[in-house]
């Protein structure tokens, strides 16, 4: 199996020595420091350069500013993932956090995640960093300094790109690229450079080749003009040669290779680019059927390779030398150098590698007429196919479930400013009272409208930050399908005494939904689920509640939404529905829905009289209406017309009764035209 490069190395390799124009908002550093620090980057190997950050960190004071000692103190934890030492990485991580934390820094913050996500990533752990990259984007939204910028779009570019995000990937870059040019100084060309060999390696994954030779010839261009083809050379002929090969350009691929390697073969500093190539040289020798060719070129890698094993998995050289044997007629032997690898791969090789090197040990069985035991090997590969396919569902769970967190994070975020700018008006306004009397009390008025604003948000996320904590040793709070809160958090939020001010409820059933389970199959249905969550927060504000109630019934509690802007949210929830179809695996499938809304406290009615739970109770029979009368619309129950000690029992019975009695108002809106079937 050929290897792709690993440009993750590239991230920390560049350095930034000089600051950029709004001084006064950047966050303050130690330039001695840092010049040194950006001299530990060019250090020979790992060892070194944590011998070299050991002093430096003897060196920080108290005075020392706060950035300067993160980056330290960063670094050295990175060294000790490279070392492979996960435990002391992570302590140190731990100890650069709480100096983050501490700052409020965003930059600091940002620095610090980001690094915690690629000693993360670096364990192969690529969805559980993908969970978190939040904690790196959000405070890297406030962060001033272009070094920090640069290193944490890098770092959500690569992982969007494992994730074949590449899309997203591409925007981190661009990003990247934008920082890069907030700087002027020497290495501004390398970091230039390396953006563009990192975008063609995205395009190369993407197989647009065109693309990303273009992005080459640029990258070779500006290297050659500045003289800095020494380090980005062989970066850039790998590249060219993974793309030859990819083309079947086997010759050519091996051309370029044979060069690269006469280049690297006395290199000790690039060692692993240079196993790559012998690796790469002999999968492609062993694709068309040189196997001779083949073994020479491993044999000479699995040497060097054993002598560095982190820089290159041997393992994978002795598998690949196994398969020659095996072309080559030494069966027994071949098989079983094959079938150790694999022994011990099963428990220590990423998945998505270890499925790989299986469907290669199959062919070389198939090869030899071992029919029973490639059946055997292939059906171990699919059953790794289909549990990745299901870590995948749980990943693009997971993934909501982060959204959803970092909306509610944005918004702390977004009140904790408005707070700040709001002292400081005040503070301001009592200055100039005197003067300016007529503005402070048009100042002071809008000033005590966000107070209570800001009070009862603070209110109200005290509230559910206090019951979601005491609750969540024992229970969950979620819907493990959808991300969204389940029918236990809302029931806990309404149940402990709350002010209700002018709330409403909607409650929504997708229409017809078990057909989509027996003729597409239950899977196909829970997708639909999935989709229709994620529309629904879409459409939904920050301060609404979509829960999960049932099965296929949503319910929306709006807090603060006057009565007569229901209808239109209403339509506005029927339309995200049902307007586009739902995407599942190929197919496209078309649902609508029924809701049914209603405010709370319904016609001023004391919860004595008609708590929510009674109100709700309403909305389902209005729902229920909806349905009878052919679904795909809302009902909304919008007025009581006499005294509700006269239609009580009747609103409780007999819905259409109270109704045609006129005993209520109703309102109802229809859903967008379906395509017909
Ligand atoms: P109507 O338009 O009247 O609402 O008809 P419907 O079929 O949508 O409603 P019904 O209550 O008859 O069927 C709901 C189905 O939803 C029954 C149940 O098997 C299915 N269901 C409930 N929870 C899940 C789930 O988590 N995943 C899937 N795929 N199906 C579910
Ligand atoms: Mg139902
Ligand atoms: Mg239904």
């Amino acid at each position: 199996m050929p290897k792709f490069l690993f440009l993750i190395a590239l991230l920390l390799g560049l350095s930034f020595t000089t600051v950029s124009a709004q001084e006064a908002t950047v966050p303050a550093v130690d330039q001695t420091i840092e010049d040194r620090l950006d001299a530990v980057l060019n250090a020979a190997n790992t060892e070194t350069s944590l011998q070299q950050l050991t002093e430096i960190r003897d060196d920080l004071t108290a005075e020392t500013p706060v950035m300067t000692r993160v980056r330290t103190l960063s670094y050295i934890a990175l060294d000790y993932a490279y070392l492979g030492d996960q435990e002391k990485a992570l302590e140190q991580i731990e100890e650069v956090r709480r100096i983050a934390e501490r700052s409020g820094l965003p930059d600091a913050i940002a620095e610090v995640e980001a690094t915690a996500l690629l000693i993360v990533a670096m364990q192969g752990k690529i969805s559980q960093a993908m969970a978190n990259l939040n904690d790196a984007l959000i405070p890297l939204e406030s962060a001033q300094i272009p070094r920090v910028k640069y290193f944490v779009n890098n770092l959500a570019a690569y992982l969007y790109q494992q994730r074949s995000q590449f899309d997203r990937a591409l925007e981190h870059l661009i990003y990247a690229a934008d920082a890069v040019a907030e700087t002027d100084d020497s290495r501004t060309l390398i970091r230039l450079v390396s953006t563009k060999l990192q975008i063609a390696n995205l395009y190369t994954q993407q197989k647009s080749y065109d693309l990303a030779i273009e992005q080459l010839d640029d990258a070779e261009k500006l290297a050659n003009e500045n003289d800095l083809m020494k380090q980005v050379g062989a970066d850039i002929m790998l590249q060219r040669a993974y793309i030859e090969s990819d083309r079947k350009n086997f010759d050519r691929a091996l051309g370029i290779y044979a060069r690269l390697r006469d280049q690297l073969k006395d290199n000790p500093d690039n060692v692993a680019n240079y196993l790559t190539v012998l690796n790469n040289m002999g999968d492609v020798d062993i694709r068309i059927g040189r196997y001779e060719d083949a073994r020479r070129v491993l044999e000479e890698a699995y040497t060097v390779a054993k002598l560095n094993p982190q820089q290159f998995k041997p393992d994978i050289i002795q598998f690949n030398l196994g398969y020659v044997d095996v072309f080559l007629g030494e069966i027994e032997q071949g098989l079983n150098e094959m079938r150790q690898i694999v022994d011990a791969a099963r428990e220590a090789w990423a998945p998505s590698e270890f499925e790989e090197l299986l469907g290669e040990y199959a062919d070389a069985l198939i090869h030899v007429g071992l029919h029973d035991e490639a059946i055997d090997v292939l059906i171990e590969q699919r059953e790794l196919r289909e549990e990745a396919y299901k870590g995948d569902q749980q990943k693009s769970i997971a993934e909501l479930q982060n959204l959803y967190d970092s909306k509610d994070k944005a918004m702390q975020i977004e009140l904790l400013s408005q707070k700040n700018e709001l002292n400081q008006q005040l503070i301001e306004n009592e200055s100039q009272k005197r003067t300016i009397l007529t503005l402070f009390v048009v100042v002071a008025v809008f000033a005590m409208i966000l107070v209570v604003l800001l009070y009862r948000a603070a209110q109200r996320s005290n509230r559910e930050l206090k019951v979601a904590n005491s609750k969540l040793a024992e229970q969950s709070v979620r819907d493990p399908l959808t991300g969204l809160l389940n029918r236990r958090a809302l029931q806990n939020k309404l149940r402990t005494p709350h002010k209700v001010g002018h709330d409403a409820m909607l409650l929504l059933d997708v229409d017809h939904f078990k057909r989509i389970n027996d003729n597409l199959g239950h899977a196909a249905g829970d997708d639909v689920l999935v989709e229709v969550s994620k529309r629904l927060l879409q459409v939904s504000r920050e301060s609404d509640l979509v829960v999960r109630w049932g099965g296929e019934e949503f319910l929306i509690y709006l807090t603060n939404t006057e009565q007569s802007k229901l209808p239109a949210m209403a339509k506005r929830m029927l339309d995200v529905i049902g307007s586009t179809p739902i995407q599942s695996g190929d197919r496209e499938i078309w649902i609508t829905a029924t809701a049914g809304f209603i405010s709370y406290p319904f016609a001023d009615l004391h919860e004595n009289q008609m708590d929510w739970e009674e109100t709700l109770q309403l909305a389902d029979m209005v729902l229920y209406a909806g349905k009878v009368h052919g679904r795909n619309q809302a009902w909304g129950v919008m007025a009581l017309n006499k005294p509700f000690a006269e239609v009580q029992k009747l609103l409780e019975t007999d819905l259409p009764g109270a109704i045609e009695q006129d005993a209520i108002s109703v309102e109802i809106l229809h859903g967008p035209e379906q395509p017909k079937p």
